[in-house]
């Protein structure tokens, strides 16, 4: 019996931050927008008749890469999109994380990366960050390695990187695909786009689901060379060709359509984030000074996980870390206004 479990692969799956069923609960768990995307993009998906949805998408989502490659001044040959970021940097572990040679990423960053390191079986090494909780540059230069990723800023710190050591790392290593996660590059870090011109080592990911409000439409895409992007289509086409549903793609171009409620939704999120950095100060929490769309704070006095529990029973969620080096921080997901004067008015109470 159960013959067939010594086939089974072995995973410790990415736990994501919990999606309530319940409704009347302020939700800063997940680093989603707190306000809905352009009306431009409703009206767009209102927009896809029962002919496109009879066929398949285009696998390559065209109209999508050159909308983006406009946006962002590259060609549409640089361009390669995805079902989310998640999918994007699965993708590219499986594809340019391949030699025997051990990746690198921090010790305290995203936690998937580990994860999909684990399920495509790619060996890695995790260098620690500072006491200030920094990525340090001269760890990832002069190491014999088989690729390396991190998130600029850095989650869950939201620490932004010097561009001139990231340039660095990129340069000083040309033998590996240097990969940027810049999933919250759009609330005040400063992206590595350009820099993809020059290298051709470089891969930038990027992700709808945050600057962009649209976390339930898995949107994420990737820029680099032509040969990367290349070597990406090549992988997922042979895994699943149609990744974007056609309604996703219209979405997709809508919200670059709308770049003046874009950059307004952004600026009221970072101007809130910066509000938000002035009270908790008050109320006693200490943090990095984030450059995302959260805030990773961790209390003088009241241990986290308690904090984390007593907003919980008064229906705020925030995301809880129970993992050494991280779990006497709670990671704040800046909301609107007055979602985050309802945490505050509930952390005095409870501290
Ligand atoms: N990168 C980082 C650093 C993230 O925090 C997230 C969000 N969990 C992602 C990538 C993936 O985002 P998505 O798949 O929604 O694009």
């Amino acid at each position: 019996m159960y013959g067939w479990k010594k086939n089974i692969r072995q995973v410790t799956p990415y736990v994501p931050g919990e999606q309530p069923r319940e409704g009347n609960i302020i939700k800063l768990n997940t680093n989603e927008n707190p306000y809905p995307p352009s009306g431009k993009v409703l009206e767009a998906i209102k927009g896809v008749d029962g002919e496109q949805m009879r066929k398949y998408p285009d696998p390559d989502a065209l109209s999508l890469a050159k909308a983006l490659a406009g946006y962002h001044g590259v060609s549409s040959s640089n361009v390669f999109v995805g079902v989310g970021s998640d999918d994007v940097i699965g993708m590219s572990f499986l594809t340019f994380f391949n030699g025997g040679e051990k990746v690198l990423f921090p010790d305290i960053t995203y936690s998937f990366y580990d994860v999909w390191a684990g399920l495509f079986k790619v060996p890695y090494m995790t260098p620690e960050l500072d006491g200030d909780l920094r990525i340090c540059c001269s760890d990832y230069i002069n190491v014999k390695n088989g690729g390396i990723i991190f998130p600029n800023p850095n989650a869950p710190t939201g620490l932004d990187m010097d561009m001139r050591d990231m340039e660095e790392i990129i340069k000083s290593n040309p033998s590996s695909v240097v990969i940027v996660d810049e999933a919250y590059v759009d609330f005040g870090g400063v992206s590595m786009i350009p820099l993809t011109k020059k290298y051709d080592n470089l891969l930038i990911t990027r992700t709808y689901s945050k600057s962009r409000s649209m976390a339930g439409m898995r949107i994420g895409y990737a820029i680099g060379d032509k040969e990367l992007i290349d070597t990406l289509k090549a992988v997922k086409n042979s895994y699943n060709s149609y990744t974007l549903s056609s309604v996703a793609i219209k979405a997709a171009i809508a919200s670059l359509e709308d770049d003046e409620y874009f950059k307004k939704c952004v600026k009221k999120i970072t101007d809130t984030r910066e509000r938000s950095k002035t009270e908790l100060k008050k109320l006693g929490f200490s943090f990095p000074d984030s450059k995302a769309n959260f805030i990773f704070a961790k209390h003088e006095k009241v241990p986290a996980g308690e904090i984390f529990q007593r907003l919980k029973e008064n229906k705020i969620l925030v995301r809880y870390f129970d993992r050494e080096k991280i779990n006497g921080h709670l990671r704040i997901t800046v909301g609107t206004d007055e979602e985050m004067d309802s945490l505050f008015s509930c952390l005095g109470r409870i501290l």
